[in-house]
């Protein structure tokens, strides 16, 4: 069993708030902290968060630190989504095993699969492959003659473009189908009678979301719900915490997190200020931004 999420106090080290709204995010995510707990300290990154988390928070500035060695940057505004998206890499690369290291054998059922081989084999595999990478299907159908094809693609985040009034609704029209002008049947040869429609071949354990909080530089209208409980291609995903923009400018606004408890309590969590229960995650202060997910285990 994973350790339990408890809310951090972090103090701000300068302009360092994306920084403590990211580590409160995936501190708050049961699949990365059993992660954590995984890899043993094999890094000093590792070790770093290991400590970070078992110590409630207390150990902030040795986490600072190894962060320095990964970014120059670090007490420049940063932007939360890239920062998560580094320290991932980060971690992935420290402890990844390559292709010649993998467990041989692996059979490739479809096409899905070979995809998903291929992708391992470029990147390596590591305690967080299963943990935030999912696989997208892209199908493309002809409607003059009904010949279909299917690509595939990896990702550990998905950014919802055109935003709905909930999670749910902006996940829908992720999914749902568009035409394609250009695209030119490989059956028929005709162009230009192709829909595409976009749907899961992987299921990640941690669905991570990223919102609009701005649109050509302007604040976002805040219009969307958090859904609490999501049901997304055959799973349940329940919302374990978000990050939140305050502010009307990306570079030099302030974030903040909300979390779920292991009680199902909900906190905000900004910086060191004493953690303050709020009632949802439903309408958070700021813009939401990066929004995490965790799966129910699959049935
Ligand atoms: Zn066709």
């Amino acid at each position: 069993m994973e350790p339990a999420a408890r809310p951090m106090k972090l103090a701000n080290y300068g302009n360092t708030c994306y920084v403590n709204a990211a580590l409160q995010c995936l501190h708050h995510c049961a699949p990365f902290r059993a992660a954590v707990a995984a890899a043993g300290g094999r890094s000093a990154m590792w070790r770093a968060l290991a400590d970070l988390f078992a110590s409630g928070g207390r150990e902030a500035p040795r986490m600072v630190a190894a962060l320095r060695t990964m970014s120059a940057d670090l007490h420049e505004q940063g932007d939360v989504h890239e920062f998560v998206y580094r320290l991932l890499d980060r971690l992935h690369a420290d402890v990844k095993l390559c292709d010649n290291e993998q467990s041989p054998g692996h059979c490739e059922t479809d096409a899905a699969d070979a995809a998903w081989h291929a992708f391992l084999k470029q990147e390596g595999t590591s305690v967080l492959t299963s943990v935030f990478h999912g696989q997208s299907e892209t199908r493309v159908a002809c409607g003059a003659c009904g010949w279909r094809t299917s690509s595939y693609d990896p990702f550990c985040c998905i950014t919802l473009g055109r935003v709905g009034r909930t999670i749910a609704e902006s996940l829908a029209h992720w999914c749902e189908s568009e035409a394609v002008p250009d695209w030119r049947c490989d059956g028929c040869s005709i162009r230009g009678r192709g829909t595409r429609r976009v749907a899961l071949a992987r299921a990640p354990a941690v669905l991570m979301l990223l919102l609009p909080a701005f649109v050509f530089e302007q604040p976002a209208p805040v219009a969307i719900t958090l859904d609490e409980v999501l049901r997304f291609s055959g799973r349940t995903y329940r919302l374990a915490s978000v990050a939140c923009h305050v502010g009307s400018r990306r570079e030099r606004g302030h974030y903040h997190a909300i979390c779920r408890a292991d009680d199902g309590g909900w906190w905000q969590l900004d910086d060191d200020a004493p953690p303050q229960p709020v009632s949802s995650a439903a309408a958070p202060r700021g813009r939401p931004y990066l929004a995490f997910y965790v799966s129910d285990a699959p049935s």
